[in-house]
Order: structure tokens, then sequence, then C-alpha cells
């Protein structure tokens, strides 16, 4: 049907915008090469035209009209009128999907947007000037601008096109750098170094826009464990990103990366091995102002979290906390953790007997550290 009111909608948006309107103005990743990711390998890359992203916003607009004719003055919505309406246009799934996210993002105030897929600023940064004024120019409510971008592709952007790109609407930029080690990132086959990492950044933010990066504790593997946490923490400290978001590393099946550990050319990190990664960052990075970010199931440690030079303490007090328990007490809370029954150490406390006892009778039948490290990867697998 060629006349359906539906526009694009991608699949990845980072947790922090779950309530965000997502505008899809590329499709997939320039790249597509990363050992450990999946992600787009099914898609080919793509960037929109002007026209074709702006025929998107043309239709958000039409179901944000539809919409807004049922606002009362006090803000609220009748939505009782508003489902009378949208069943009596006999919208197809596609289109009810497409009305149901501009319906959601006007409920959560109409304020933030994300530009979707992996590496947005393949679309050149005049370009996505003109998409961002189009639509400001429609969304008058929009007040924050967000984006995904590739580190080697937002190293060839100047500092005064992120300034341009800041004065027409782009606030934040995330960026999955996963390691600031040389290394690690030949390891993992991620296209980029740590000089374009260190360019990228700077620029961004001499530019205005807030950088969000990604680091992944054990993605380098035992062998590149302390090189994946010193590299990042010189990265780190180089850029001072406003945000330092942790995803846990997990070998996923069906990955180039977990090929390699089946063939015995590559250790997994323990919990263990992770967190430690994350405590040499915190330690390295106590001169910079950004805030570490733990907002993903994945991360063993949800409550490190906190600015890094003012919460520094705090959050090597958290991680002290965890290693000092026992190895058996460890075991407990990793799995538990795995299970999704807790976010934090005292959580275990609040556990049933039944819990305690399952998680009891399984942590003591798998006895080699090996074979316990497998487990966990295989737990963690299942949340991305
Ligand atoms: S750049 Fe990002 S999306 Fe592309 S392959 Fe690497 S991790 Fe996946």
């Amino acid at each position: 049907m060629d006349n359906q009111k539906v526009f694009r909608i991608g699949p990845i948006r980072p947790p922090s915008e779950a309530n965000s309107l997502l505008l899809q103005v590329t499709a997939g990743c320039t790249w597509n090469k990363c050992k450990f990711c999946q992600l787009y390998r099914h898609t080919k890359f793509k960037a929109y035209t002007v026209d074709s992203i702006k025929t998107d916003i043309d239709v958000m607009e039409y179901y944000k009209d539809l919409i807004m004719k049922h606002q009362r003055n006090d803000g609220s919505f009748d939505h009782r009128d508003i489902m009378d309406e949208i069943l009596s246009k006999r919208l197809t799934s596609e289109e009810q999907n497409c009305f149901y996210m501009i319906y959601n993002w006007l409920l959560n105030g109409g304020k933030n947007v994300f530009l979707q897929d992996g590496n947005t600023l393949a679309l050149s940064a005049g370009r996505l000037t003109e998409v961002l004024y189009y639509l400001k120019s429609k969304f008058p409510t929009i007040k924050r601008i967000t984006s995904y971008g590739r580190a080697e592709t937002l190293s060839k952007v100047t500092a005064s096109q992120y300034k341009e790109l800041k004065e027409a609407g782009l606030d934040r930029i995330h960026s999955g750098f996963e390691s600031g080690s040389d290394l690690v990132l030949e390891l993992i086959n991620k296209g980029v170094t740590s000089e374009e990492q260190i360019i990228a950044g700077k620029n961004i933010k001499e530019g205005g826009i807030e950088l969000s990066v990604y680091f992944m504790p054990g993605i380098g593997g035992e062998t590149l464990s302390e090189e994946n946490a010193l590299g990042t923490s010189r990265v780190v400290r180089e850029i001072n990103p406003d945000f330092v978001r942790i995803r846990t590393a997990v070998i996923k099946e069906g990955t180039e990366l977990w090929q390699e550990y089946i063939n015995n050319g590559f250790e997994l990190c323990s919990d263990n091995d992770k967190v430690l990664e994350i405590r040499k960052l915190i330690e390295n990075t106590n001169s910079c102002q950004g805030i570490l970010v733990s907002d993903h199931i994945i991360n063993l440690l949800q409550d490190v979290t906190g600015r890094l030079d003012k919460d520094n303490k705090k959050m090597l007090s958290i991680i002290d906390e965890y290693l000092n328990l026992s190895i058996i007490e460890q075991r407990r809370y990793q799995l538990a953790r795995r299970a999704g029954l807790v976010s934090r150490i005292e959580d275990m406390q609040l556990l049933t007997d039944i819990q305690r006892n399952q998680i009891d009778k399984y942590s003591k039948d798998v006895f080699s550290e090996t074979e316990w490290d497998k487990k966990m990867n295989e737990l963690i697998m299942n949340y991305i």
C-alpha cells in the first residue's frame, strides 16, 4: 500500500533514549566488521536522502496533529477520543506502530529525539544540518536531539562542522569506543585507532556537543584485560567525555570472537577481571568531570556510577566491597545478578529462601573457574 502513513523505525537506541522519538536517517552500519557484533550483519548500509527523511518527518507531524486535536487545556490528552479517531481510520499494523510511537512520545512531553541507526554522521554534516532544522521547525517542543556515530567517521568531521550541527539542534553523540587500547581495537577489528577516537572526541567537545562513549570491560579477553583498562583510561583522560557508559563484554554465539574463543584463540575474562578493569578505569580518570554510567543489566555492579572526579572514592568502595567477598559469595552475587534478581550487593538480603537455595546449589555445582566464566557469559548472552 503506497499511500500508507508510515515512517521508518530502526532497531536500536541507547537505554537513555527509551522515551525518545526515533528518526531513522541511515540504516545499518558503514563498517559492519567488528568481531563481537552482529547487529546489522544482514542490513546493507544506506544513508537516506534528505527528501526521504523529510517525508518521514511529515508523517510524524500528521500523527502529531491528529493527536494534538485532542489535547485538553491542562495539557492532558483525551485518550478515548484519540482511540475513537484512530479506530475510524482503520490503521494497518505498521501505521499503528507509528501512531503509538508519536502518541507515547507526546505523552512523555515530546522533548527528546534519537537519530538512528549505527552511524548517522555518515550522512554529510550539511545534509544532517538540513534535516535537523526541518525537524525542529515541525516539532518546536523538541529539547534534545542525540545520535550514534562511529569514531572513525566522527574523526573526519571538523569542530566547526560540529558547531553547525549543535546550532541546528544536535545535542549529544553516543559512540561505541569499546576500548581505547590499539591492541584491543585491532583484536576486535574495530576499524579505528585510539588517535582517531581522540580527534573525534576533541572535535565534538569543541563544537559544543555532549559526548557519551561506551567502554566494554572484558572485550580484550584475559590477555589484554589490563591493557584494555589502561588504554581506555588514557583516551578518557585526553577527551574528558561527558559520559562513560559501561557495557560489559558479552562474547555472543555466532560472532567471529565466539569462533576464536571456541578455537582457543580468545580467553574469556571472568566477572572479577571485568570489575578490576572498571576499577582501573576509575582510578586512572579521577581528574575527569564526566559521569560514569552503568545503565545496562549486563553490568555486574549497577550502582558503580557517578562523577569520575567527585564520586571516585564512593565508586571504588562499592567495587572493593564486592572484591572483598569470599569467592563463594561473589559467585552467589554474580548468579543472582545474572538471573536478574539483584542489582546491588545489599539486594542479596532480599532474596527468598527458595531463591537462595537455588543459587547455592548452582554455585556449588560448578567448580572450575573456566566453566564458571563460560556459564556467566552464557547467562548475560540472554540480555543482548
Ligand atoms: S561499528 Fe558498531 S554497529 Fe558497526 S559493526 Fe562495529 S559495533 Fe557493530
